[in-house]
């Protein structure tokens, strides 16, 4: 790397990160490591998530965006076990340095960055084809936390915000469609992670999960990890009016079935516990919807609001 580019990210991301760093770290950019000493009485949580161009994201999407992706779909894995973001790395490969690119990029992590209290404290910088890998960590109160492991029968299943509208966005922005529905495309492009609510879920959840991949599927890897089943009331999805009124009611139950890049949580909560996650929605704002039970019987079933089961057939599905 020439000095003028190692001068631009120095700019971009070590000038950034001087803006706020986490009372834990103490050595960030500029070593060969960065340096923490971890709270004690706390597990340190940590995930990598890395995204290719044309593959994780549209070759064209603007890099402010790519950035703010790029680390919500990390927060997001910290919001499911109820962690509090502490620092991140970020290891970028890029196909040339761009100086407005850089700093669009840098605009976009740092919007992000400082608004979830999490310290950029290291990286690396190549060339190549776009990629870039982001490695969060964050805290948990020890042993404390959110496993998918841990659901019972008789817990209900609970879903925050609204399913499928960042399937429907992608679609939008493949398509060229960007403009057609602003907050459809903002679902996919600028995800929110739910970390208030997976932190406040600490006091109530028997197990947790984002959807990433879709409401089946990830409400699957909870039923899997805790030895359980599930029935959901597909009239239940919570389904925005946005999504309703561009694929009609009986799509947008299939995306909010199947349909990943929500991010939003799926979590569960024994019955007693019913009435302090209502107080807890209140508090933070964020809208949850009970969509279903966990069984005893393995496996996942949806019925319709008369108790009917609903086939895979009627969803447009081989299997669940
Ligand atoms: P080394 O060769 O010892 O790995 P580098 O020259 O790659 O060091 O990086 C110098 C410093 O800049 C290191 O502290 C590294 O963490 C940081 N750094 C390099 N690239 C990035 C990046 N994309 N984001 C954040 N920090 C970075
Ligand atoms: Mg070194």
């Amino acid at each position: 790397m020439s000095l003028s580019e190692f001068e631009l990210i120095q700019h971009c991301f070590a000038e950034q990160a001087a803006a706020y760093t986490h009372p834990d770290v103490r050595l960030g950019i500029g070593d060969d490591c960065a340096i923490i000493g971890p709270s004690s009485g706390q597990d340190l949580l940590l995930t990598v998530d890395t995204l290719v161009a044309g593959v994780h994201f549209p070759e064209n999407l603007p890099p402010y965006q790519i950035a703010g992706r790029c680390l919500a779909v990390n927060l997001s894995d910290l919001a499911a076990m109820g962690a509090k973001p502490a620092w991140f790395t970020l290891a970028l490969t890029l196909p040339e340095a761009n100086e407005t690119w850089l700093r669009e990029f840098s605009r976009g992590l740092f919007a992000l960055a400082n608004s979830a209290d999490i310290s950029l404290v290291g990286g690396d910088t190549t060339r190549g084809p776009l990629s870039i890998t982001i490695q969060v960590h964050g805290y948990v109160p020890a042993g404390r936390a959110l496993r998918r492991d841990g659901a019972k029968p008789g817990d209900q299943v609970y879903v925050s915000g609204t399913l499928g509208d960042a399937g429907a966005g992608l679609k939008l922005c493949l398509a060229g469609n960007r403009e057609n529905s602003d907050f459809l495309v903002r679902r996919f492009v600028s995800p929110t992670p739910r970390l208030a609510l997976g932190q406040k879920l600490l006091e109530v959840a028997s197990a947790a999960i984002d959807i990433s991949d879709g409401l089946l599927a990830d409400l699957g890897h909870i039923l899997e990890r805790s030895a359980v089943g599930a029935e959901l009331q597909v009239d239940w999805l919570p389904l925005s009016d946005e999504l309703c009124e561009l694929v009609g009611q009986n799509e947008a139950q299939k995306l909010a079935l199947s349909a990943g890049d929500d991010y939003e949580l799926c979590f569960c909560v024994p019955v007693e516990r019913a009435a302090k996650l209502e107080l807890i929605a209140e508090q933070i704002g964020v809208t949850l919807s009970h969509i279903g039970v966990i069984t005893e019987q393995a496996g996942l079933r949806l019925i319709n609001e008369a108790g009917q089961p609903v086939t895979s057939a009627q969803m447009g599905y081989q299997h669940f």
